[in-house]
């Protein structure tokens, strides 16, 4: 029996498909090439794939109504995969649905870690999964979610109670960016959307007290116009 995971790609530049297939194929995945959004609408239906790799600028249609589309039924995992570096273009099809993006030229060690990311989120974040850990632990960073207590190198850290739901937040969903309107409903609700500036000054407090150079961070990176992104922990 097949038990590889099964990736549909959807591109329709021949030198990004034979990278792509040439590096998932080699790393154990079985993939599905659409070359249209009409093409990726109907093997995303037919094939059930465990994820999709979007690009976003294809010659039928806007890749972002694939995500429409795949959104209509399904959480099946959507990677971006953007040309475009306009922030505007990511923030969108975050915000429609797509789990993560990655922006053209990439490496292969990014798309596979990308990649890995996307389906063990679905795969603990199933509805029958066991509770959620208890315990998150990236470099020197620890964080004790019962006892709300995070730690780095062993030391404990004071945050705020909304510095502490932002780290947890942004740990609860490691590897993978989270945009500001996201965090900022998450935390304060909907009704201060699109007011980034209370949620960079408590990102700047919360690296002040965990990074040890925040100008440069180890623990939580920025995405430019997007968001945030916590580095992956180890499990
Ligand atoms: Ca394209």
């Amino acid at each position: 029996m097949n038990n590889k995971q099964k990736i549909l790609v959807v591109e329709d530049e021949q030198s990004i498909i034979n990278f792509v297939t040439a590096v998932l194929t080699v790393n154990g995945y079985d993939v599905i090439l659409a070359k249209t959004g009409a093409q990726a609408q109907s093997l995303a239906t037919s094939h059930c794939p465990d994820l999709v790799l979007l690009d976003l600028g294809l010659p039928d249609m806007d890749g972002v109504d694939v995500i429409r589309f795949i959104r209509g039924w399904t959480r099946l995992p959507i990677i971006v995969v953007s040309a475009r570096t306009q922030e505007r273009d990511k923030v969108e099809a975050l915000d429609l649905g797509a789990d993560d993006y990655i922006t053209k030229p990439f490496g292969t060690s990014e798309l596979l870690a990308r990649i890995r990311t996307a389906l063990r989120h679905v795969n603990t974040s199933g509805l029958a999964s066991p509770a959620e850990a208890s315990l998150f632990q990236t470099g020197d960073l620890c964080i004790d979610y019962d006892k709300r207590r995070i730690t780095v190198a062993g030391n404990e850290i004071h945050l705020t109670q909304n510095e502490f739901k932002i780290v947890s937040l942004l740990s609860r969903h490691a590897g993978k960016v989270l945009t500001h309107d996201y965090i900022i409903k998450e935390i304060w609700g909907p009704g201060l959307k699109g007011d980034n500036q209370i949620l960079r000054v408590n990102m700047a407090n919360i690296r002040r007290k965990i990074e040890k150079n925040p100008g440069s961070p180890d623990y939580i990176l920025t995405e430019v116009g997007v968001g945030y992104r916590m580095v992956e922990g180890e499990n």
